[in-house]
């Protein structure tokens, strides 16, 4: 039996400005991707998984038309060249959005459909902050999304989905997908799988996945800060049983509407002025906050220098701001030597109309040695403030992020960084963690953000509809009835 993989994997805030471009993305194929460290573990299986193209790259803005379909190109050319298939496995993330289209993961799914041909069996693995659609529904025989959020099952769901693919390929079963969506959307950060009610709402994924008949369950919170018709929660089940199936979406449907007044910030948050009155009377370090509307990894541009302004202005002592993404500013900080002085204009560099830069003088403390100009980082030190700059759009999320700067993060007394919640590493360091509700293209205030042009009634932009949950049986479903 064949199989083979790939995709592309990218979230996009429809409310950004800046554009995701070819150079945003990291692309592998042939032996590249085989040997990717995300991939290994197909190597385990008892069939050969074989490469086509996959393009991955840091959550942004939209996905220029040209760019995205270069790439579909290269994916179907690479796909058709390893035909007659018997599985294809998509890695997906599902908030992808390209210029002028409403649905691109339904595009990109489409198209691969078409070219494997009817007999074979599609699975894919998405982001529970993905949204899906009738077309993706339509074109896929079964799917695995991550069970938590902050995303620690990452390679467990993709393995879900992969070890699904073969069980119903060697066994000659065609599944039936049922999907049920929830017109709910919330931030990532209120629907976290640490805090309440998500815990518990996700906690019954996997006892619901060992009924007969069920061969996968999946809860997707789906991607707020898309405007577009597609975009909400969904229940996803896999399986055999169509009865059991519909029973089981319906349940976890309804008990995700009648939980969307419950979902709440996991740490205190507020405006950056007010977080800041508390950092700075705070009795306990390191001070943790999340600038939140700048995170790159929702979505965010990463170039806002508002927090950096008002530590300054405040003249704060003794806390790391990291990062700022600004090249120009890099790449002066890189004609120098550490221990100079230099005058910098700093924030805006990429979304000129989302902010404004300051104008200081920066003493410029460490470079960071690579071959690769992207990956360039300066640690400067602005009167009190220690600030990294980085050439390109880039999350600090490991302690190796920062020990690489010879930055020790307990040795602050606040350190701010562009996330929502904490990942993993950072969370525990966090004497206490805040969370700025700040300006950016993916704002957690959703009352600010601009008026829905594309989405359909859903909570919370609207209220004041009644609801009840219903599933769609995919096409491809051998108990379709459609
Ligand atoms: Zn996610």
């Amino acid at each position: 039996m064949r199989f083979a993989f790939g995709g592309i994997h990218i979230e996009c805030s429809t409310y950004s400005r800046i554009r995701s471009r070819t150079q945003d993305f990291t692309v592998l194929s042939g032996e590249a991707l085989s040997g990717a460290p995300n991939f290994s573990f197909l190597s385990s299986y008892s069939h050969p998984f074989l490469p086509t193209f996959y393009a991955s790259a840091v959550p942004g803005g939209p996905v220029e038309r040209a760019t995205y379909d270069a790439f579909k190109g290269e994916f179907l050319h690479s796909l058709k060249q390893l035909l007659p298939l018997d599985g294809l496995y998509l890695p997906m993330h599902g908030a992808l959005y390209v210029d002028g289209m409403q649905d691109a993961e339904g595009d990109w799914i489409a198209a691969a459909r078409q070219a494997v041909g009817a007999e074979c069996l599609l699975s894919a693995s998405y982001d529970l902050h993905g949204n899906l659609s009738r077309r993706v529904i339509d074109n896929i025989d079964m799917l695995s999304a991550y069970r938590t959020a902050p995303h620690i099952d990452v390679q467990e769901t993709m393995q879900r989905a992969c070890t699904m693919l073969l069980d119903c390929a060697t066994r000659r079963v065609r599944p039936t997908l049922v999907w049920a969506p929830v017109p709910v959307l919330l931030p990532g950060e209120r629907t976290s799988t640490e805090d309440q009610p998500a815990k518990d709402l996700y906690a019954q994924l996997a006892p619901r996945n060992a009924k007969p008949g069920i061969l996968d369950a999946s809860l997707l919170v789906g991607y707020v800060w898309a405007d577009e018709p597609r975009a909400t929660a969904s229940v996803v089940l896999t399986g055999t049983e169509l009865p059991t199936l519909e029973e089981q979406a319906v349940q976890l449907a309804q008990q995700y509407w009648d939980a969307r007044e419950d979902f709440h910030f996991g740490v205190p948050v507020g405006s950056i002025a007010e977080l800041l009155d508390q950092a700075q009377t705070c009795a306990t370090q390191p001070v943790i906050l999340a600038d939140s509307g700048d995170n790159p990894t929702g979505g965010g541009v990463g170039d806002r220098a508002e927090v950096l302004e008002a530590l300054l202005k405040r003249n704060f002592t003794n806390a790391l701001v990291a990062g700022i993404a600004d090249l120009p500013a890099t790449e002066l900080c890189y004609q120098r030597s550490p221990g100079s002085t230099i005058a910098l204009r700093i924030g805006a560099s990429l979304d000129p109309e989302g902010s404004r830069a300051i104008e200081a003088e920066a003493e410029i403390l460490f470079l960071l040695a690579t071959g690769d100009p992207r990956e360039r980082q300066a640690v400067v030190k602005i009167q009190e403030v220690t600030v990294v700059l980085t050439a390109r759009r880039r999350p600090f999320h490991h302690i190796s992020d920062f020990t690489r700067l010879q930055l020790d993060i307990a040795s602050f007394n606040l350190l701010v960084v562009k996330s929502g919640y904490l990942s993993p590493e950072l969370a525990p360091l966090a004497n206490p963690n805040l969370m700025a509700l700040s300006d950016g293209s993916i704002l957690q205030d959703l009352d600010k953000l601009p008026k829905n042009q594309f989405r359909p009634p859903t909570f919370p932009f609207d209220r004041s509809f009644t609801w009840q949950p219903s599933t769609i049986v995919s096409a491809r479903s051998p108990q379709a009835t459609q």
